[in-house]
């Protein structure tokens, strides 16, 4: 069992961008971690840096208290589980589980050329260390309910069974810390939430540091007691799954993290009287209960300006859907009603005017503002029906326009955060 720690660390591809651009992570020891982020961002090099399967241009790696950068991977004390399982199509699953294991230990079948020639003691010896293989493999195939199929070749499993075989290959050599690279991906929808379990609950008997790579937001948020969200080779922000999703750390992490994404409106910051307000042309929503919980910090921008410039993120989830109008309610025209099963979605259009002081409305300067709602199954709207929208105040995330980062106090704040 090992922590594992990645300082300044970066890798570049020749004749490719930066692929992981200035890394620092640090790995609790038994902790399952899941870096996250959309294709291509360096998730997988990230891992395979780890493993000693990629050389950084520039940082240390360390697993446990050893620095490993010039450790080859076998030498790493790591077993790695990819996505295509990478097992060996001519022998059984009993064989594929074991042969790492034999190898290392001097007992596999193309060792036994020089075994004639041994001594009875060490023959004795080397037919215990079979044993005690056997026993490994045994263990493991009866934690992952695979015992009934170690006579079977890999082509007549279901890909759930290659997927535990490849997961017990991994776990039959006890390694201080597992990889896993989008190991469940080829599996179907319902196995792989049934394989997702089956993993957690895996950690939870092995107490053993596992790092998962994904591109599925939902495995991460389900998997991991940390997250890590990645984009363009840098870490956007490390958290639990509840802090991700709650207190997103900036825009890409708000967007990418929730399903359907969060609503993103553009519009100011500023003061009407005493009170701040968020304000998109003629219509203003008022941010006392957000700007109270959030502790966000105007004071600081506002000294500048009248005015800062902000994208207000809220979740659909937080979107509500009323048919009479009220103070701080978005006038919405109903697009398009979504049934999910257990939740319907609204796709609404807003139509907010220019903001012109003492100028006469002109409807054609009318901007049109899509926002989705989820909520209710059984909602009770229609398409083409006139609404209204209210967002909830607690809800709402807020984000520099410039920078993109989350103004609200503590947004990000693990390791990697802004305000780290
Ligand atoms: P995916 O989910 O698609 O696997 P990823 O987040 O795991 O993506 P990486 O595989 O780490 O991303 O790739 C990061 C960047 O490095 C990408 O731009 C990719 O094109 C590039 N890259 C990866 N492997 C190589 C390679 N062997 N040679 C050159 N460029 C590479």
């Amino acid at each position: 069992m090992a922590g594992v720690s990645l300082e300044n660390v970066s890798r570049t591809y020749p004749g490719g961008a930066a692929a992981v651009r200035d890394l620092n992570l640090e790995v609790i020891d038994r902790e399952f971690l899941v870096l996250v982020g959309p294709s291509g961002c360096g998730k997988t090099t990230t891992l395979r840096l780890i493993a000693g399967l990629e050389e950084p241009d520039a940082g240390k790696i360390t697993i446990g208290e050893r620095l490993v950068n010039d450790v080859p991977a076998k030498g790493r004390d790591i077993a790695m589980v990819f996505q295509n399982y990478a097992l060996y199509p001519h022998m059984n699953v009993y064989r594929n589980m074991a042969f790492g294991l034999e190898l290392r230990e001097g007992v596999s079948g193309w060792q036994k050329w020089w075994r004639w020639a041994l001594p009875a003691a060490s023959k004795r010896e080397l037919a215990a260390r079979r044993f005690a293989i056997a026993e490994r493999v045994h263990d493991a195939a009866r934690l992952l309910g695979i015992e009934h199929l170690l006579q079977r070749l890999p082509r007549q499993l279901s890909g759930g069974e290659r997927q535990r075989v490849a997961l017990g290959r991994a776990i039959v050599r006890n390694p201080a810390v597992f990889l896993f690279d989008e190991p469940l991906s080829n599996l179907d929808a319902k196995l792989r939430v049934e394989m997702r379990r089956e993993l957690r609950e895996l950690h939870r008997r092995l107490q053993t540091t596992m790092i998962y790579v994904t591109h599925d937001q939902v495995e991460a948020l389900t998997l991991g007691d940390r997250i890590v969200v990645m984009d363009r080779g840098k870490i956007q922000q490390i958290g639990s799954p509840m802090e991700v999703y709650g207190l997103p750390a900036n825009r890409f992490v708000a967007g990418f993290v929730g399903t359907p994404a969060m609503n993103f409106l553009e519009g100011v910051i500023e003061l009407n009287g005493q009170q701040w307000q968020f304000r998109r042309g003629d219509w203003t929503l008022p941010l006392a209960e957000a700007l109270s919980l959030a502790e966000i910090e105007l004071t600081e921008f506002l000294s500048k300006t009248d005015k800062l410039p902000v994208t207000l993120g809220v979740r659909p989830e937080d979107v509500q859907v009323h048919a009479e109008p009220a103070p701080g309610r978005l006038r919405a025209m109903v697009d398009l009603v979504e049934m999910l099963g257990d939740a319907s979605v609204v796709k609404l259009r807003a139509r907010v005017a220019k903001a012109s002081p003492g100028k006469e409305h002109d409807p054609h300067s009318d901007e049109e503002i899509d926002v989705l709602s989820k909520g209710e199954p059984m909602a009770e709207w229609h398409a083409e029906q006139t609404v209204f929208v209210s967002l909830d105040p607690r809800k709402l995330h807020i984000f520099d326009r410039e920078t993109n980062d989350s103004l609200l106090a503590g947004a990000g704040s693990g390791a990697s955060g802004r305000r780290a």
